[in-house]
């Protein structure tokens, strides 16, 4: 089985130690406990820092866990229940004080600047960098934000109110090299920079170097997030060979009712997501405060998906 995870403890320390590397600040659902945070967590891809939910108390949680967020390029919120967003506000005021001069990107559902702007108002804030806002779309999986290096997108889930699941996907302009094949062929150096980049490469002496014979597509990572939602198994093939799945897991399944009259899902439901998507690793979290230790979370959901873990606050996962 291809190696799929791995977790250090405290914290990256951001330099992230692999290409894609998830910490997660929060795992408590709508209240706190002694133990547990609203939603956050960062993910860093090649040294840059996104942000996905952001609960009260987050820039804590980065002081805690050693996240440094003033780094943080673009957050993306799923909801505006309290526990996704409260702690946005704090970090953006922080950031301000600690001389941010960068644009900060923020991705929510609609209401959020309008939350904002009230805010900034009363309090007469005027930021030194600029705050962009994008508005999130009910209207299937939309890029939201795409580079040469990587492609986030947002999809509606179901909720009590408009809520979005996040995907982000690893991308490379690069090729790679096939192992041992350069070698054989007595490439030249000047075709190499051709053959990464997708193109054959003709030698002087008329010798084509094919890139399809010679390179492979790289190994990329891939992430999605799912938090607040009924179970939408109709979801989970759209997610299909992912690397990492978070799925929120509220609830155990004894208590289903109560989870699909508030629009949430158990430890089981989040399994047989992950099951059906086919993904690598689970990740369960948002945890009702009515649970003191997960251990019954994961007997439940490793019976239905082996690869499963339970997400805890400080602790970093390779993707
Ligand atoms: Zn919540
Ligand atoms: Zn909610």
């Amino acid at each position: 089985m291809r190696y799929s995870f791995l977790v250090f403890e405290n914290g990256s320390s951001y330099l992230c130690q692999m290409p894609m590397e998830l910490t997660i600040l929060g795992t408590s659902s709508a209240t706190p406990t002694t133990t547990r945070h609203p939603s956050a967590q960062v993910l860093c891809i090649k040294n840059r820092l996104f942000m996905i939910d952001c609960g009260e108390g987050t820039q804590l949680q980065c002081m805690v866990h050693g996240v440094k967020f003033q780094r943080i390029e673009r957050v993306f919120i799923s909801h505006l229940h309290q526990d996704h967003y409260l702690g946005l506000l704090g970090i953006i005021t922080t950031m301000n004080l600690n001389g941010r001069q960068e644009p900060f990107y923020i991705y929510g559902p609609k209401g959020l600047d309008e939350i904002m702007e009230v805010q900034f108002k009363w309090s007469s804030i005027v930021l030194n960098y600029a705050l962009e806002f994008f508005e999130l779309k009910d209207d299937g999986f939309q890029i939201i934000y795409d580079d040469e290096y990587l492609e986030v997108q947002s999809f509606p889930v179901k909720h009590r109110v408009p809520c979005w699941g996040f995907t982000f996907k690893e991308k490379s302009p690069f090729r790679n090299m096939k192992k041992g094949v350069a070698e054989s062929k007595n490439i030249p150096i000047e075709a190499f920079k051709f053959l990464k980049s997708g193109e054959d490469y003709t030698s002087p002496d008329g010798v084509v170097f094919s890139f399809e014979e010679l390179t492979e597509l790289p190994k990329l990572s891939s992430y999605a997030y799912i938090t607040d939602t009924i179970y939408l198994p109709e979801l989970a093939p759209k997610l299909r060979g992912f690397d990492t799945i978070y799925h929120e897991a509220t609830y155990l399944h004894d208590m289903l009712p109560k989870a699909e009259e508030t629009f949430h899902s158990t430890a089981k439901q989040a399994a047989e997501f992950a099951a059906i998507a086919g993904c690598d690793t689970l990740i369960l979290g948002h945890f009702s405060a009515r649970y003191h230790e997960m251990g019954d979370h994961l007997l439940e959901a490793t019976a239905v998906f082996k690869n499963t873990l339970i997400a805890e606050e400080g602790k970093s996962y390779a993707i």
